[in-house]
């Protein structure tokens, strides 16, 4: 297998970094979408981060790669009846599926063989792209350029976890637990609003403009593509050091505490920046809990929303038409009127 880019040695890009990690660790936060100019190495980070996490067990011969310690929320073949009770199981890498653009329904979400069902009366499903994904990464590159109707169909399996397939009168139903990373160019299509604030996270990234920081990544791009053992044994100790670090994240996640303070600023803040709808302090929070996680802190501060709001609430502001500053900006401005006063 060839080897992949470290993750530690991407540089610069920390805004996209962290998004990732953070939806490494709770991949409840709903996704991240990344606006970049091309060659921003948006795809290289995405594939870094799959590289980065530990191994993960999964059921031999089961398509969907079923955790074998889990007892719920498994595949009809996992835990219909003669399922083992311990399953035998390996060690596959976590998945990163690319959406190819023009991709048919049956192949993202699988096929039902209706001949087969009719004259031999057995489900014959042909897995699609949701199934391999499950456990992992769905990678949509140009998400703007997507049909909606599929654009739709992805975030609505991401939300519920879960794949329905029906076709005249057969159904079939797959766990499909997946974070969907979006990315787009600005330039070549707006996304729909509707579909903007379903993503958790946003980031924005750009090529770096200051001089130091092109040189390095040009030095390491370099350095990686004429060694690439080499360079990966050099940066070895850093990335387990960050695979610990979403490891540990992991296991701490659930003993987070929220403070009604932290609840309350989050709402102040939305409410201020006049975010629509209630989703945008849930991924706040969410988020907030996750990077606290991250950092190993087993309360939410002000620090944290801080940190993460931007990527957090910028999708979701409606145009002002009386102030045109960037989204950006509009989410800075008010984080330091309400964490500075
Ligand atoms: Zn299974």
């Amino acid at each position: 297998m060839a080897l992949t880019f470290p993750f530690s040695a991407i540089v610069a890009q920390d805004e996209m970094k962290l998004a990732l990690l953070i939806s490494a660790i709770d991949s409840s936060i709903g996704g991240v979408l990344v606006f970049g100019d091309r060659g921003t190495g948006k795809s290289t980070t995405v594939r870094a981060l799959a590289a980065l996490l530990p191994p993960m067990e999964a059921v031999v011969n089961c398509p969907y790669g079923c955790a074998p310690e889990k007892r719920a929320g498994l595949c009809g073949v996992c835990e219909g009846p003669g399922a083992k009770d311990k399953p035998k199981s390996r060690k596959v890498p976590v998945p990163v599926v690319d959406m190819p653009l023009g991709v048919t329904e049956d192949r993202v979400v699988g096929a039902l063989d209706l001949e087969r069902a009719l004259t031999q009366g057995e489900k014959a499903f042909e897995p699609g792209l949701l199934a391999r994904a499950h456990r992992g990464f769905l990678y949509i590159d140009e998400v703007n350029l997507l049909e909606d109707h599929l654009v739709d169909l992805l975030l609505d399996v991401a939300a519920s976890g879960e794949n329905v397939v029906e076709r005249e009168g057969l159904s079939i139903r797959h766990p499909a637990k997946f974070v969907l990373i979006g990315s787009g160019n600005p330039e070549e299509g707006e996304l729909r609003p509707q579909l903007l604030d379903r993503f958790g996270l946003s980031v924005e990234i750009t090529t770096p403009t200051d001089l130091p920081t092109r040189i390095e990544v040009v030095r390491r791009r370099d350095a990686f593509e004429k060694d690439p053992e080499g360079f990966t044994q050099k940066w070895k100790r850093h990335d387990a050091k960050l695979r610990k670090q979403i490891v540990d994240g992991r296991a701490l996640l659930p003993e987070v505490v929220v403070p009604d303070a932290a609840l309350e600023r989050a709402a102040q803040l939305c409410l201020k920046l006049g975010t629509d709808g209630l989703r945008g302090e849930l991924t706040l929070i969410r988020a907030a809990r996750g990077l606290a996680a991250f950092l190993g802190d087993r309360e939410v501060t002000d620090a944290h929303l801080r940190r993460i709001a931007p990527p957090a609430l910028r999708h979701r502001l409606r145009r002002n038409p009386l102030d045109d500053a960037g989204s950006t900006v509009r989410v800075e401005r008010a984080i330091a009127e309400m964490f500075d006063a």
